[in-house]
């Protein structure tokens, strides 16, 4: 049921306001929030995805910053085009964004402004807190969605990416999350958002934030690099992804892996690349070593350009390809490297 009615179609009368005049009057009354990801310093650029399906919607767009000390990404978000307004809400509570902490600051955002939409990126912060919300809401969470048909319609895939399956939802307020692969990134200039304080509920107390380790690296991030090399059990150890390391410096790349490598200590499972692992489209994946199992392929298949090296011709990964190399990727590897250090 829509919380408001519907303004009067300015045409010749109910009766002849065709379809998509409807659709177009009920995106002018949206109203989405958008809970920003970040590490207050910077945006994390799923959120970006997340605001382009937000105005898709049509209506205001607002952003729920909530950080210990995050003015630069306030400062950084009211550049983004599309956005209207950010709420901003500072305190320690906020330590490591946990979603048992957000969640009372987004139901009482959600109170006073009433948004029709609340949405976040898929990414692990955006998993955590939107299953949570919609909890709370007593309405469905919509998960990576990757189109948005109507405000009450929304596409995502199921069986690892080999079926679409469309959502069309008739709660009050529709909260999702947003692939990010699926959707453009916002244009991180142009806007010229008001920022707003709001206040912070006490604090849960549910958890505690103890620390984050996370993994340094020089090269690219693997959900924003523009290529890719992933490898899989075909590399048969740990030691030998070093040929792949060597081949991703010269071509500015992001490393990933099978759940196979990962599974058999190859590599850590934060390149873990699939259903399961990361989604990931670049401009160029290669696959090294990796049979192309439907699982790996629902992380990976919307990459502009695939490369498969593969010893076996009958290897489903040939499928998807755009290029195949049938060979020995202990040979050819190499080869490659040293070609491109000529
Ligand atoms: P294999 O299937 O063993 O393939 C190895 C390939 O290497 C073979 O094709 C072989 O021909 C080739 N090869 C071997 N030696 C050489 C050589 N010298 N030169 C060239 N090629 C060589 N998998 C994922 O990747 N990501 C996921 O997120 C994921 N999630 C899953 C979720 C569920 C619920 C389940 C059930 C499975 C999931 N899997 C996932 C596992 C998936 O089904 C496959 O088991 C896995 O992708 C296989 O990894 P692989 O291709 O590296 O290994």
């Amino acid at each position: 049921m829509w919380r408001r009615a519907l303004p009067r179609y300015p045409g010749p009368g109910p009766a002849a306001a065709s379809a998509s005049a409807l659709i177009g009057c009920l995106r002018r009354l949206q109203s989405t929030l958008v809970l920003a990801e970040h590490d207050n310093q910077k945006l994390t650029p799923i959120t970006l995805n997340a605001i382009t399906a937000a105005k898709q919607l049509g209506g205001d767009v607002t952003c729920l910053v909530a950080g210990t000390d995050c003015s630069k990404v306030v400062k950084e978000v009211s550049k983004v085009h599309g956005v209207k307004k950010i709420l901003v809400a500072q305190n320690d509570i906020f330590k490591g964004l946990l979603p048992e902490e957000l969640t009372p600051l987004v139901l009482a955002s959600h109170k006073q402004f009433k948004f029709t939409h609340i949405c976040a990126g898929a990414s692990a912060f955006g998993k955590n807190l939107v299953p949570r919300i919609a909890a709370k809401l007593d309405v469905a969470a919509i998960s990576d969605i990757i189109e948005i048909k109507a405000p009450d319609t929304f596409v995502r895939t199921i069986y690892a990416g080999n079926a679409l399956c469309t959502v069309k939802s008739s709660d009050e307020v529709k909260v999702f999350s947003v692939r990010g692969t699926a959707f453009e990134a916002a244009a991180t200039d142009g806007g010229d958002a008001s920022s707003e304080e709001v206040s912070v509920p006490s604090a849960a107390g549910l958890s505690e934030w103890l620390e984050q380790n996370l993994s340094k690296s020089d090269r690219p991030e693997l959900t924003s690099a523009k290529i890719v090399i992933s490898g899989g059990r075909g590399l048969k150890s740990g030691d030998n992804f070093k040929l792949l390391y060597d081949l991703a410096d010269k071509l500015h790349a992001a490393v990933g892996a099978s759940r196979a490598a990962v599974d058999a200590g190859f590599v850590p499972n934060d390149l873990q690349v699939g259903q399961t692992g990361k989604i990931v489209a670049p401009d160029l994946y290669i696959a090294v070593g990796i049979s192309g199992a439907i699982q790996h392929l629902a992380g990976m298949k919307d990459s502009k350009t695939i490369v498969a090296i593969n010893k076996d011709p009958e290897a489903p990964i040939f499928q998807v390809a755009d290029y195949g190399l049938v060979a020995d990727l202990f040979k050819v590897v190499p080869e490659m490297t040293a070609l491109l250090e000529k």
